[in-house]
Formats: C-alpha cells, structure tokens, sequence
C-alpha cells in the first residue's frame, strides 16, 4: 500500500489495541500509522488508506486516541535517532 501522507510503501500492519484482534488484517474505518513519517491515516476498501481527518477524531476512544499519539511520539523519536547517528 502507498500511503497518502509521504508516499512511502508499506506491506505489514501492527495492532496497537492488546483488546483488539491477534491478527493484523486492517478493515476500512480502522486508523493506522504510517511508520515512516508518523502520519495518521484511515484504511480503506481496496487495500488503500487516506488521510486522517479532523472527523475520524469521533470515531476512536480516548484511549485508541492515546495509543496512536504515543506510536507517533515513538516513531518519530526512532527517526529523529536515526538522522543524529
Ligand atoms: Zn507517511
């Protein structure tokens, strides 16, 4: 999947949710991170994603709202790590 923030291409997903399932097939309306550049972003039919929008905040708990801020923190944390070495 081409992911519409930056462009980067992915091909594997990670579940942030221990309640959620063991497998990590994303539906459309589930949100995800892109691992490059920190964006979020929502699954879509056909294996595709689009940015995340000020709407999509309704959809997630606080708790899911959470979850995706601290992986962003952490990713963009790695890179910043990454660039420094
Ligand atoms: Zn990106």
């Amino acid at each position: 999947m081409i992911m519409p923030c930056c462009g980067a291409a992915l091909d594997n997903a990670t579940i942030l949710d221990p309640d959620g399932p063991t497998d990590a097939r994303p539906k459309p309306g589930d949100a995800t991170i892109c691992i490059q550049c920190g964006m979020w972003n929502i699954y879509v039919a056909g294996d595709q994603a689009r940015l995340f929008g000020p709407d999509d905040l309704l959809e997630f708990s606080d708790e899911q709202l959470h979850r995706l801020r601290r992986a962003t923190h952490l990713i963009r944390a790695m890179r910043c790590a990454a660039v420094r070495r």
